[in-house]
């Protein structure tokens, strides 16, 4: 049994890791400060002995003793993560140095949660981790994508200078309950406008591809790099059937068995054209694919959502 700290633990992801790592066992520390995430995602551990809250915004320093960190905390949702921009570079950055200055006085090993968008608008296609990336350094999405670069930055940085245990993940879009009802995000988007009979929204033409990874498969994910001997680069967690939001759109009229009509919106500022995941190394080195279909993860998705909206009515 370990204790581990998990930053972002009141997010989407967070949550579920919280939930996952008391289930094999562990004690695990949630620490938010409540930006994007909300009691609600772990209301249910509040009883739990083995678990603890912290409100705490990772931008200050903190000390505690812990044997691994995932470090999930910042906004990733473009909405919310251009709504202050600069406190978004300043929680990947000063938070990563804060957290990787805790594993290097505890001897914890720490996960970073990187992204697909330090990629940027990718040249390559499907995306390996050997790929540099194609990012703007001053548009509006750089806040996220160099803040997230720059923690890679650190976090091989620490390894190399003070032999602190980093593994890295990079994960694409990722979708699941306990996405925000106000996320922003594509898919918890269309569900909503859907479940409300609202017209859908797409950016540009929908032409745009993304590949979409359920919840539950990016959990076991991470948690298999965390706990892998593997530290030799950063490693992809995604699934590989890219879609293009169009087909998203439709797939989710389709299980939900209406014909919504479509709103065509701007495309905003360098929003990534293709967008694919290559995990043949995490395939290799953590013998991790997803398991769970686009249609079977939209459908607890749409449950979930429904859900929630019959709850605010
Ligand atoms: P989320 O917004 O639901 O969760 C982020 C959590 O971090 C929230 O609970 C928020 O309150 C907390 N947080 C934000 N700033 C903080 C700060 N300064 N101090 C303390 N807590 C803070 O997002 P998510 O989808 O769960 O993403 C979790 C992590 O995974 C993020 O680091 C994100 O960049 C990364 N990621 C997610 C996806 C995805 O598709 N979900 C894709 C790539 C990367
Ligand atoms: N998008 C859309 N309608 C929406 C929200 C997003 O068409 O209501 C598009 C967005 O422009 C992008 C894709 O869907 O091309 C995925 O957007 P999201 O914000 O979910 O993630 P990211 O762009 O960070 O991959």
């Amino acid at each position: 049994m370990k204790r581990i700290l998990v930053t972002g633990g009141a997010g989407f992801l967070g949550s579920h890791l919280c939930d996952y790592l008391l289930k094999e066992g562990h004690d695990v520390i949630c620490l938010d400060n409540f930006f994007t995430g909300s009691k609600d995602n772990i209301r249910h551990l509040l009883g739990n002995p083995h678990f603890e809250l912290l409100r705490h915004d990772i931008v200050q320093p903190i000390l505690l003793e812990t044997d691994q960190i995932y470090n999930l905390a910042c906004p990733a949702s473009p909405i919310h993560y251009q709504y202050n921009p600069v406190k978004t570079t300043k929680t990947s950055v000063m938070g990563v140095i804060n957290m990787l200055g805790l594993a290097k006085r505890v001897k914890a090993r720490l996960l970073q949660a990187s992204t697909s968008e330090i990629y940027g608008n990718p040249t390559v296609h499907p995306q390996r981790e050997e790929y540099w990336g194609n990012v703007n350094t001053v548009g509006i999405r750089s806040c996220y994508d160099e803040g997230k670069r720059v923690a890679e930055t650190l976090c091989a940085d620490y390894h190399r200078q003070n032999g602190v245990e980093v593994r890295i993940a990079r994960i694409f879009n990722t979708f699941g309950p306990r996405m925000a009802l106000n996320d922003g995000r594509v898919v918890s988007n269309l569900v909503l406008q859907a479940l409300r009979g609202e017209p859908l929204t797409l950016f540009g033409d929908g032409s745009q591809t993304r590949s979409f990874c359920y919840v539950d498969d990016m959990i076991v994910g991470l948690v298999r790099l965390m706990n892998s001997d593997y530290d030799e680069s950063p490693v992809n967690l995604g699934n590989p059937r890219e879609i293009t939001i169009l087909e998203l759109a439709e797939k989710i009229s389709g299980i939900m068995s209406q014909s919504s009509r479509i709103e065509y919106r701007t495309l905003p500022e360098d929003d990534p054209v293709r967008r694919c995941p290559d995990i043949s190394l995490a395939g290799r080195v953590l013998d991790w694919k997803p398991q769970v279909s686009l249609e079977d993860g939209l459908t607890k998705t749409i449950e979930y959502f429904r859900s929630k909206t019959v709850e605010a009515q």
